[in-house]
């Protein structure tokens, strides 16, 4: 796993958080924004007291980041991080933002992957991408477009936000079937939300990895079938491809606010699944499955970009 730190081996990683964010911020969500730098190292804190030890934060380019503030975090509270680059939903980004990636952004992914983002020499451990709402548009083929070159020159496995959980087979017919994405690079996230539990399991057939998150507040309509979604792809034989996120967004829902924040995962989540699934099947799901999943060979050296 290509952490803040370094790289560490899967086997060191432990209780893992797959999808959350310490830091975000969109235009889209003006004054929810995931600002302050001594709230996230709380809700580290609280998370690591509930026996956390390593987050996945899929906050791409542009959406604040704060990756020189994620090292001392990950120091100061011992919990691992791993950070992503990739590029969000065009909503999310000024027309100048995006002119200025026109071009070079597979490069920009594998820029931010090997060398860091920007000038804090944290490197990336994944590239995070977004689908749309039942279908892609020409943006989101853009950035998968470059995710999947960005993927073939480093390794590093890809994290899509399907728009309230569709679109899965969409992302992969363009991810694997067309660009030639290994199924087991690909981690689709948000599957709470659309609960086709048919589609779960034709998703899961091709060999991706399902990611399922919350509580969130916006999703709450089907958050309360996760843990029968998770079981039915349980049963199905896909329990080493499932991931579990709480995917803090806002400032409110942070615990240290008084919302259910990261800790919420394991003190709640993990027994609710443990009844499904089984103590067993959930430690898997929270330690050996993102240790595959995020775990990357990653080349002693990336091919020269062509300019
Ligand atoms: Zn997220």
């Amino acid at each position: 796993m290509r952490t803040v730190l370094g790289d560490v081996p899967a086997e060191q990683f432990g209780v893992c958080d797959a999808h959350d964010h310490l830091f975000f911020g969109s235009p889209r969500l003006p004054g929810e924004e995931l600002r302050s730098a001594s709230a996230a190292r709380a809700e580290l804190v609280a998370f690591r007291a509930q026996g956390g030890a390593g987050v996945v934060q899929w906050t791409p380019y542009g959406l604040g980041r704060r990756a020189a503030d994620l090292p001392p975090l990950s120091r100061e509270t011992g919990v691992h991080v791993v950070t992503a680059t990739g590029l969000h939903q065009a909503v999310h980004y000024t027309e100048d933002t995006l002119g200025a990636l026109r071009g070079r952004l597979a490069e920009v992914f594998v820029t931010e992957l090997t060398e860091g983002i920007g000038t804090s020499g944290v490197r990336a451990g994944l590239i995070k991408v977004a689908g749309g709402f039942h279908a892609l548009d020409a943006h989101a083929v853009w950035t998968m477009r470059a995710a999947a070159e960005a993927h073939h020159a480093t390794a590093a496995p890809i994290a899509v936000h399907l728009e309230l959980g569709t679109g899965a087979l969409d992302v992969l017919d363009l991810l694997c079937g067309e660009l030639g994405v290994p199924p087991e690079r690909v981690v689709l996230g948000h599957l709470n939300r659309s609960p086709d539990f048919a589609v779960h399991r034709q998703a899961a057939r091709s060999g991706c990895y399902l990611a399922f998150d919350g509580p969130s507040r916006a999703h709450h309509a089907t958050d309360w079938r996760m843990p029968d979604a998770v079981r039915a792809l349980a049963e199905a034989g896909h329990g080493d491809r499932l991931l579990l996120g709480g995917d803090t967004t806002t400032a409110a829902a942070r615990s240290v606010n008084g919302g259910a924040g990261m800790p919420y995962l394991l003190r709640r989540v993990r027994p609710r699944l443990a009844l499904e699934l089984g103590e067993e099947l959930v430690r898997r799901i929270l330690v050996d499955n993102p240790g595959r999943a995020f775990a990357v060979a990653w080349p002693d050296r990336v091919v020269p970009w062509p300019s």
